[in-house]
């Protein structure tokens, strides 16, 4: 049974003149890695303001549809109980620092102490996850002296020391250098690693064709293409819809254009020096 699923969901904003999701239907497995991709306005944050529940509770607007959430209809959550399930680490990390916490520890610390959970044990959590995360050293900085891509992993660390079960999570890249991108899809991956369920915005292919299981392609909300991975970043309809593939699956098709045998098409560096490799064995060219 899919952990999360999705009948014939469509949402309009209260003061939308036209739908902002048109009947999607997916399933998404536990522990599995999806990644949301699509051109400006085609619905991707509404669609993550759904599973995070901000949409109805917030925003009221017209739904119309099934979403459930392992086992449990959307509608018959409790927002607090949706808000330890699902964690949501939104595009930009200065809108998500508390700005009332003097260190990274309090920061970290401050949604379990919301929850009124004893203070040996948030010691405990919130130690464990700065281990986890490599974030020991920030531990006594103010939260606002951070670099973006340092409040970007405190972000993280204070959503996964409420353990969700689920992460969703937009563009969190879109703020950050190649280093500090590189910092996050490490903790994306320590996450996958722990079995969460991931739903991801992103449109880096490169870091999509590494990380992520699934992809799904959303135009005008309408889902165009979904499938796992490999198969969808190789398809050249996705050229239309968001203007790119990886450049390992354009050197691939190029490769075929010119009637040179590959078994499959690569999506990452791996896969493309391999079948390099392998062509070049087969032709004699490499010992
Ligand atoms: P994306 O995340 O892919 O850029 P959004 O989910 O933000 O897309 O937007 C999908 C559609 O919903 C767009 O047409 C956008 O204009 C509209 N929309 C987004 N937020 C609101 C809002 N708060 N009120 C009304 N319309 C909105």
């Amino acid at each position: 049974m899919s952990y999360i699923s999705i009948k014939d969901l469509s949402y309009q904003y209260p003061i939308g003149k036209k739908q902002a999701l048109k009947t999607i239907n997916l399933e998404i497995e536990k522990g599995k890695l999806y990644t949301i991709i699509g051109e400006n306005g085609s619905g991707k944050t509404t669609f993550c303001h759904i599973l995070r529940g901000f949409i109805p509770y917030f925003h009221k607007g017209e739904l119309k549809g099934t979403v459930s959430i392992d086992g449990k209809d959307l509608f018959d959550y409790e927002i607090e109980e949706l808000a330890i399930k699902v964690g949501y680490v939104f595009q930009n990390p200065f809108t998500q620092i508390s700005g009332i916490k003097d260190t990274v520890f309090e920061e970290i610390a401050y949604g379990l102490e919301n929850l009124g959970v004893e203070r040996e044990e948030i010691t405990a959590r919130v130690n464990e996850v700065m281990d986890l995360l490599g974030i020991q050293y920030l531990r006594e900085k103010h939260p606002i002296h951070l670099s973006g891509g340092q409040k970007q992993r405190v972000v993280f660390a204070s959503i996964i020391v409420m353990e969700p079960d689920i992460l969703v999570i937009d563009e969190p890249t879109s703020q950050l250098d190649p280093h500090g991108t590189e910092e996050i899809f490490k903790i994306i991956n320590i996450m996958k690693q722990k079995g969460k369920t991931i739903i991801l915005v992103e449109h880096k292919m490169e870091l999509i064709a590494e990380f992520s299981d699934f992809v799904m392609v959303l135009q005008d909300g309408n889902l165009v293409m979904q499938g796992k991975t490999e198969e969808i970043l190789t398809d050249e309809r996705l050229l239309s819809y968001v203007g790119a593939l990886p450049q390992y699956a354009l050197l691939g098709l190029e490769m075929i254009k010119h009637n040179l045998s590959i078994k499959k098409i690569p999506i990452t560096e791996r896969q493309s020096e391999e079948i390099i490799n392998n062509w070049l064995r087969q032709k004699n060219l490499v010992s």
